[in-house]
């Protein structure tokens, strides 16, 4: 196993019943754990049995919220094998959020031999129902115990496992969102483009509120003109308008969805025409009103593609593909979640054996 050291565990968990994990419920047994310290860099890479950490109360994550994630997938094939999706732009996109929040780079290298190594511990831990996977959560947090406000001289890195099915138990159902126009999500020059949990933090009023009103997400304006288009929840979001696929472009207030990337690539793959450009708010309700919006949708690594069927912004109201999915969602989200598990072939070169 290299330099990772392993420490089994006393006793394994009963595995849950692959119908009914829903999402982020179950961990497995291990986890892997990496300590840094200023002056001695990244050490003691191991797995040991998953459990909680022991922290001081004074702990800055706890104050500053000085803290970083990733979140991506293994898929058990049909002959049984086990691929992840694109590890590395997650590994990369981890580093460029810990530069933001002025935290150490992890050694890629080593960020990928962890997770391989992980994975492969824990392999009978991947489900094979359909729809199901094992989502992998990389995190990392600032532990210098310490209340005064500057950037930790201490942190903790790991990576715990969670087998999931799927993200919406309504599935590929178009979810019905409102335009959120109190709250923002991100600013430019603020945080928007790093996986920081204070991004998350900001949406969770607005979430609740959501809720309350029967609502599954909020659509994100930008916190500048509160006009442009930003993300839809957590997720990205792609419109279909006229015949051509519209993103917001990524311009720091928004972050680099892999998944975004993803569509993207395989929609010039196909040929469909894609711009990455600001869209207003009315640009949006206007297209909706002359019929030439066709489609909307979230983008991420959780729920894939996730349809959009109706989008409420104060008075106004728009069904979108007839409260449907639309055609291109879908064979988006066939092919991709092809490729994912295996069913499709890989013409991109995005998945990686884990065995
Ligand atoms: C993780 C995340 C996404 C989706 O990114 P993927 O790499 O596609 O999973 C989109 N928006 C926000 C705010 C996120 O945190």
């Amino acid at each position: 196993m290299g330099k990772i050291r392993f420490i089994k565990t006393e006793s394994l968990k009963a595995k849950p019943d692959q119908k009914k994990l829903g999402f982020g419920r179950y961990f497995t047994d291990y986890m892997f754990v990496m300590n840094y310290d200023e002056g001695q860099g990244w050490h003691d890479p191991r797995i040991v049995p998953y459990g909680p950490f022991q922290l001081e109360p004074s702990a800055m994550v706890l104050h500053y919220a000085q803290e970083v994630f990733e979140g991506l997938k293994a898929y058990r094939t049909a002959n049984g094998g086990i691929q992840l999706f694109r590890p590395t732009e997650n590994i990369k996109r981890m580093n460029i959020s810990n530069e933001r929040l002025g935290m150490p780079a992890i050694d890629e290298e080593l960020f990928m031999e962890a997770l391989l190594e992980l994975v492969r511990v824990e392999q009978d831990w991947v489900p094979s129902e359909p729809d199901t996977s094992l989502y992998i959560r990389p995190f990392m947090f600032a532990t210098e115990p310490h209340v005064g406000v500057h950037a930790s001289s201490s942190y903790i890195f790991a990576i715990i496992l969670s087998p999931v099915g799927a993200y919406y138990p309504e599935g590929l159902n178009p979810v019905k969102i409102y335009v959120e126009s109190r709250d923002v999500r991100a600013v430019k020059g603020g945080t928007g483009f790093a996986k920081t949990g204070g991004n998350y933090a900001a949406t969770l009023r607005a979430g609740l509120e959501a809720e309350k009103a029967g609502f599954s997400q909020v659509l994100w304006l930008d916190g500048i003109h509160r006009k442009y288009i930003e993300e839809v929840g957590s997720m990205n979001v792609l419109f279909k308008i006229g015949g051509e696929v519209v993103t917001p472009p990524l311009g720091g207030s928004i972050l680099a969805g892999i998944t975004r990337d993803s569509c993207l690539r395989i929609l010039r793959h196909w040929g469909v025409p894609v711009s990455e450009r600001l869209i207003t708010i009315d640009e949006l309700f206007e297209a909706a009103e002359n019929g030439s919006l066709e489609e909307a949708f979230g983008s991420g690594t959780a729920a894939v593609i996730s349809p959009i069927g109706k989008i409420v912004y104060g008075e106004k109201s728009a069904i979108i593909s007839g409260g449907e999915i639309g055609p291109l969602a879908k064979k988006l989200y066939d092919y991709l979640t092809g490729i994912q598990w295996g069913r499709v072939e890989d013409p991109f070169g995005w998945t990686v054996k884990v065995v």
